[in-house]
Parts: structure tokens; C-alpha cells; sequence
């Protein structure tokens, strides 16, 4: 599902009222009937108003009407919800125009978007429960079970739960994207100027990048965390140049000549953090090996680097725990008010996602492919399929993400 927010500033005052009223409704209803639409719109115009803006929003597909009901009502669409969340970005200047869409995840959508100053940014719209409608197979009983608002439910949980790890990984000094904006199934942060490591076919310095990736892991589990999808999807690579004094940082540097001898860093980002789990969950282990085996398994096939090094081994990661008063960031997430039935909510949908998927979170979207078995797929030249990088590369995306050729349509 593509977000077209073309339509956006035709929309009057009236409509957004009527359409929030049915967000409103969505709360306590699956369907929200006319009259409670109507009661929770209050429009000065009556009735009449409201079912003229019911009839522009259906009309652009922002709800739809369920006619098997045993009442008359209507349904919130993922276009209705993500023109809400436009609306308020717009409303409090965070985001002033929509552009390309830079990739489709596995649930997600991910668009360029940019402030009134035309800093560009991303937005990231969280779309769980949208394998599940494709990949009918073995899906029936998830289907029946999460029809209605809980996709919208879902979609918030993921989205509040992704920020809130990015804020306090990013004020703990971990390489993320700057957190700028939430909200409903939406989140906005900085963009990151560079590519995914899975669209990179050769580094200078396989060894020092995996040190420095496997480094992350351990500084991860030392706040409580395992990310669980540490993939090359999910690991952005930005390059900086080293200055003349040299990387002053002291960490492991990543260099290499790009042509005009100018000397570069390899700098990984971390993004993608909905299936984040503690270090004290009951698969914590299986979930840090996951992500260890990823990075390896990556290394091997695409640089042919093998660590001479054994591990990391979890019961070594779990020692480090809170050592040197790293703060617990597994326990921010409850601070920030997710309740562990939301937690667990989340954690289920995820997991019955990836198994739907038939695979362990690779980022693809759900193409039934063997993706993630095969060796070929990992040569240079033979990524077919529809994976994010093949959207982002028929875009023109990304290869020079901040020359901006499409201003983007106005919100
Ligand atoms: P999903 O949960 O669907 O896998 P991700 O957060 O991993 O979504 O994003 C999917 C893709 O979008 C990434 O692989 C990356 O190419 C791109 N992307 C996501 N966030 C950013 C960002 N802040 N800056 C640049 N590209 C991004
Ligand atoms: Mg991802």
C-alpha cells in the first residue's frame, strides 16, 4: 500500500473532524456506526455536513463502508490512519511535504519527507498485518483473529515501542537515527545519508567493520538489549571522511581510498527496532546468537571474512549487563508507558508475522522466495526479486538522497 497524500489539502476542516471522530470510534467499535460518527464529530452543520465529508473520505478510500454489518458504518482505512498522522506532523511543523517512498520493508513503508526549511527526514509507517491479508496460506485463523482495528492497534504498539528505544539509544550515544516525531503508527527521524550494507559489495576492511559491528552487539546487551533483526537490511552504512589529524574518535576506523585518495570512514548506523527484546527474555539467548550468526553468516558470504575469533558467546554478553553503570535501556521502554501486555501483544504479532513469512526476518516483503537460503542470492548482480533495495534503486533513491529533484507534494 502506497501512501498517495495527493489529496490531503483538498480536505476542509469539516472532513478531518469526521474522520478523527471515526479514529474515535475505532476504539470501541470494529465498525463504527453513522450515528456515533456523527454524535463524535459535532459539526456545527448537522447530519448533513457529516455525510457529505463520510462521502469525500470514502470516496478517496480514507474509510470504506462495511455493508455485511448488522448496522450501517464505517471503517477506518491504513490511508485514513496515515493521513491522521500526517495531519498532526503537519499541524505541529514537523512535516511540511511528503516525496518518494525509499522502501517497503517487511511491514513497513518508509518515505522521504522533508520540514518547512526543507531539511528532508524520514517517515517510517508501520504496516503490521499487512503480510498476513497477502499470504492468505496458513493464515486464515491470524486473519480472523486480528480483522478490524487491531492492525491499527498493532501498527501504534510497533511504532510508540521503535521510538522509544530510539530515544534512549540515541541519547545513550548509539549510532541511530535522531528520533524527531511520533505519532499513531508513524514515526519521524533524521535520514540517513548513505546505503544499506546489503547494497554494498566490497569494503576495504572487512575485518574492522564486523569488529566494530560486532562491538555494537556487545554495547547493546551491556544496556539489557538484543535488537533481534541484525541483519545487513538493518544496518545503514554512511561514509565520513577521516580529517587530516585522523579519525580522533579512537574507535576502530574503516578506511579506505575512493579514487580521489581522499580517506573515508565506514560508519555503521543501527535502525529498525520494533522486535528489540531484553536480555532478560526467556529466548534471549537464541535471539542473541540469531544476531550474531547474521553478522557472520553476512561477512562470510558477501567478503568472504571469517573472524578468527570464536563468539561472542551470550553467557558472556549477560555478565556485562548494567557493568559500569550502563544503564538498563530494556527497562525505558515501560517507562515510557508500553505495558507488557502491550509488549507481548507486539511480540506475538511479530513473531506470527515472520512465521507467516516462512523466514526469520529477512527484510524482504513476503515474495515467497527462498531468499534467505540461498548462496546465489548474495552474488553481485543477482538480487532480483522484490526486495527494498530493488524499490530503492528503481527510484534513484538513496544514491544522492539529499539532492532533491522532488520537492514532494505539500500536506
Ligand atoms: P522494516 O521494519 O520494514 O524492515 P526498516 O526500518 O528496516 O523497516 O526500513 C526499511 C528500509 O528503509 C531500510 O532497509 C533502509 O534502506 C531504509 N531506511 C529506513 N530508515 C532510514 C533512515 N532513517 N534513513 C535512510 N534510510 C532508511
Ligand atoms: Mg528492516
Amino acid at each position: 500500500m502506497k501512501l498517495d497524500s495527493k489529496a490531503m489539502r483538498h480536505l476542509i476542516a469539516d472532513d478531518w473532524r469526521v474522520l478523527t471522530a471515526v479514529e474515535m470510534g475505532s476504539k470501541n467499535h470494529e465498525i463504527v456506526p453513522t450515528p456515533l460518527i456523527e454524535k463524535l464529530s459535532r459539526l456545527r452543520g448537522g447530519a448533513s455536513g457529516v455525510h457529505r465529508s463520510i462521502s469525500n473520505l470514502a470516496k478517496i478510500g480514507l474509510i470504506s463502508r462495511v455493508k455485511e454489518a448488522k448496522y450501517d458504518g464505517y471503517r477506518l482505512s491504513y490511508g485514513g490512519l496515515d493521513y491522521l498522522a500526517l495531519h498532526t506532523y503537519a499541524s505541529r511543523k514537523e512535516v511540511y511535504s511528503v516525496g518518494n517512498r525509499i522502501g517497503v520493508g517487511k511491514e513497513s513503508d518508509i518515505m522521504i519527507v522533508a520540514d518547512d526549511s526543507g531539511t528532508q527526514r524520514v517517515l517510517k509507517i508501520h504496516r503490521l498485518g499487512r503480510i498476513s491479508f497477502r499470504t492468505v496460506k496458513a493464515n486464515r485463523d491470524y486473519l480472523k483473529k486480528r480483522q478490524g482495528g487491531s492492525w491499527m492497534y498493532l501498527s501504534r504498539l510497533a511504532a510508540m515501542k521503535e521510538y522509544a528505544f530510539m530515544q534512549a539509544l540515541h541519547e545513550e550515544g548509539f549510532p541511530v537515527p535522531n528520533p524527531l516525531a511520533q505519532s499513531r503508527h508513524t514515526i519521524v527521524m533524521s535520514l540517513i545519508d548513505g546505503f544499506p550494507l546489503r547494497q554494498i559489495s566490497s569494503i576495504p576492511d572487512p575485518a574492522g567493520l564486523y569488529a566494530e559491528l560486532i562491538a555494537l552487539l556487545l554495547r547493546l546487551a551491556k544496556h539489557g538489549l538484543i535488537h533481534g533483526d541484525f541483519n545487513e537490511f538493518n544496518i545503514m552504512i554512511k561514509e565520513e571522511k577521516v580529517d587530516s589529524s585522523g579519525a580522533a574518535d579512537g574507535e576502530s576506523t574503516t578506511t579506505g581510498d575512493h579514487g580521489d585518495s581522499e580517506a573515508v570512514r565506514l560508519v555503521p548506523v543501527i535502525i529498525d527496532f520494533p522486535q528489540m527484546v531484553s536480555m532478560d527474555h526467556q529466548n534471549a539467548e537464541m535471539y542473541f546468537d540469531r544476531d550474531v550468526n547474521c553478522i557472520k553468516r553476512f561477512f562470510e558470504r558477501r567478503f568472504q571474512f571469517i573472524s578468527t575469533e570464536k563468539g561472542p558467546y551470550f553467557k558472556d554478553a549477560k555478565k556485562s549487563v548494567g557493568k559500569d553503570g550502563a544503564r538498563r535501556i530494556d527497562a525505558a521502554l515501560e517507562a515510557s508507558g508500553f505495558t507488557k501486555k502491550m509488549a507481548k501483544d507486539l511480540e506475538a504479532a511479530i513473531r506470527e508475522q515472520n512465521a507467516s513469512k516462512g523466514n526469520e526476518g529477512q527484510g524482504d516483503e513476503g515474495s515467497g522466495d527462498d531468499d534467505s537460503e540461498e548462496d546465489e542470492e548474495y552474488e553481485e548482480g543477482s538480487d532480483r526479486g522484490s526486495n527494498p533495495d530493488e524499490e530503492i534503486r528503481e527510484q534513484g533513491g538513496l544514491g544522492d538522497p539529499l539532492s532533491e529533484k522532488d520537492k514532494g507534494v505539500e500536506i
